[in-house]
């Protein structure tokens, strides 16, 4: 019959290989390009989510500096090499032959959102938060006033603060803020240099700090010991750092012991380790440590600054007058209210540790100038389809990786939601890079690739090893470009 001999004739459509062939075709047309806006955690956590749940997306990396992983470099205290294995990770992820690098390209001025979109079906922004607050007191543009972040930048290599020279001629320093930043900051400060020589911490800030005459740091809050912002592991580190000894003062902790009996685990946990150190002897081991310190550390709670006070000269500073605060209301809702009682301390490092705040990156996305933020629900950008948000700049500057990594995985699910129920409709096909690299060349961009920044990487353990580092970072941009580019 005919339908037997159509069969026939037809006998290869039946073959597996045929089946194969055909959803290769159709895979072709149907590959989602994703585009994700900085290559910090978020960045490189929304990309592993979509490739490894969607197995035809496509995802590139879009990154402003030659060289990824934002916060985890440039953040993270160079003693806490431990928390950069994430790394290990993201590698794997750009790796992936469906992910993609591109360093060197700033969003925002070399290419823009609206040329993403045009380019991509579905682009996110995960492009972290830049802008410390600043304190907004009389003196705050001394010499020997720093943003904590420009102070973190130096330390760890970040290009825009490589030349910030701090002045380390102190005896005394004050961190404004009390969370973990700040004890970083702290610790950095006051370690023996024989563990500071041991991390990749950059050869210009070692040099300064090995001058340093700071053997004093406090940390000032606002409010009091119920609403400190560190963490039991980093304030225990703080306690054991050799050749420094705690300065607490045991008043600040009284009737304490009884408030924190109905509180969450976490903080009652903290809030022990301090009223331990604060009022108990310490042990014997401990009290031959902080016997023979040379240096010391403080918290200074109920203190609100109100002016850096400058020394003779009219440009250094030389110290700090805070206003002493009351608290109103409790736990973490409690409000700092000025009593009227005003006290000075004498410090020529001012270190300002009050949070990271994010910017908008161009006029045409939406931008929550109050919180930092840009406007989201569940990451996809209010009033924007096809756009959408993940990290610091989602839920604003705050949370650890752990944090980023979940809130990233929240919004790449989002993404594969809205390609499963047709939202991002991809009968558009999409160039992708394609289309991209004409727009950078048109503008004289050079793009950094993964594999140039594995010779960066190459080169900075290959330094470190000389000096028995993990790494020595480059902190020149244009050295990291020439090394490249041979
Ligand atoms: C000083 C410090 C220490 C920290 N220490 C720890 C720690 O020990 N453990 C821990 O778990 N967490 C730590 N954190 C928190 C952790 O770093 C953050 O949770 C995390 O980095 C936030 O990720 P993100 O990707 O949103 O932002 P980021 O890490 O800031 O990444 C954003 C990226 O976007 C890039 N970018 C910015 N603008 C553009 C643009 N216009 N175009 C292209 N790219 C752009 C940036 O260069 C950056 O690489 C620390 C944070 C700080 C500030």
């Amino acid at each position: 019959t005919l339908g037997t001999s159509l069969m026939f004739s037809c006998w290869w459509l039946f073959f597996p290989w045929y089946t194969c062939f055909s959803r290769l075709l159709s895979t072709a047309a149907l590959a989602p390009q994703i585009c994700v806006v900085g290559s910090g955690p978020a960045g490189f956590y929304t990309a592993q989510h979509l490739l490894k749940h969607h197995r035809l997306a496509r995802v590139d990396i879009y990154e402003k500096l030659p060289v990824p992983f934002g916060l985890v470099r440039f953040g993270v205290a160079p003693d806490h090499p431990e928390v950069k294995n994430v790394i290990n990770t993201f590698t794997q992820t750009a790796h992936s032959d469906r992910c993609a690098y591109y360093g060197n390209v700033t969003i925002g001025k070399d290419v823009m959102v609206k040329e993403l979109q045009r380019a991509y079906h579905a682009v996110v922004l995960s492009y972290g938060a830049e802008d410390n607050r600043i304190l907004g007191i009389p003196g705050e543009n001394l010499s020997g006033v720093y943003s904590a972040r420009a102070f973190v930048g130096w330390y760890n290599g970040l290009p825009e603060n490589r030349d910030l020279k701090p002045d380390l001629s102190s005896e005394t320093a004050v961190v404004l803020g009390q969370g973990n930043v700040a004890l970083d900051v702290a610790r950095v400060l006051l370690s023996p240099l024989d563990i500071l020589r041991k991390t990749d911490i950059t050869e210009g800030s070692l040099a300064a700090i090995a001058c340093s005459k700071v053997k004093r740091v406090w940390l000032v809050g606002r409010r009091g010991p119920l609403q400190v912002a560190f963490t039991i592991k980093e304030l225990r580190e703080m306690i054991n750092l050799p050749g420094t000894r705690p300065l607490l003062d045991p008043a600040d902790f009284t009737g304490l012991g009884d408030v924190i009996k109905d509180i969450p685990r976490p903080r009652k946990r903290l809030t022990e380790l301090m009223i331990k150190s604060a009022r108990e002897k310490p042990g014997e081991k401990e009290a031959a440590l902080w016997a023979s310190a040379t240096k010391e550390w403080g918290l200074k709670f109920q203190r609100s600054p109100l002016e850096v006070l400058p020394a003779t000269d009219g440009k250094q500073a030389r110290g700090i007058r805070m206003a002493v605060t009351r608290l109103e209301g409790s736990g973490e809702s409690a409000r700092a209210v000025p009593t009227g009682e005003v006290e000075e301390l004498e410090c020529g490092l001012i270190l300002s540790s009050i949070g990271y705040r994010s910017l908008p990156l161009d006029s045409s996305i939406p931008f929550d100038p109050k919180l930092g933020i840009i406007p989201n629900s569940l990451g996809r950008v209010q009033g924007a389809p096809g756009l959408y948000c993940s990290g610091w700049v989602k839920r604003g500057p705050t949370g650890v990786i752990i944090t980023t990594m979940n809130d990233s995985f929240d919004t790449a699910q989002s993404v594969l939601e809205d390609l499963q129920t047709g939202v991002l409709n991809l009968s558009n096909s999409k160039e992708g890079f394609k289309s991209v690299r004409s727009i950078l060349h048109s503008r004289g961009v050079h793009p950094v690739t993964f594999s140039d920044w594995e010779k960066i990487d190459a080169a900075e353990v290959a330094r470190g090893k000389l000096a028995g580092k993990p790494r020595e970072k480059i902190v020149d941009p244009q050295e990291m470009l020439q090394l490249i580019s041979h």
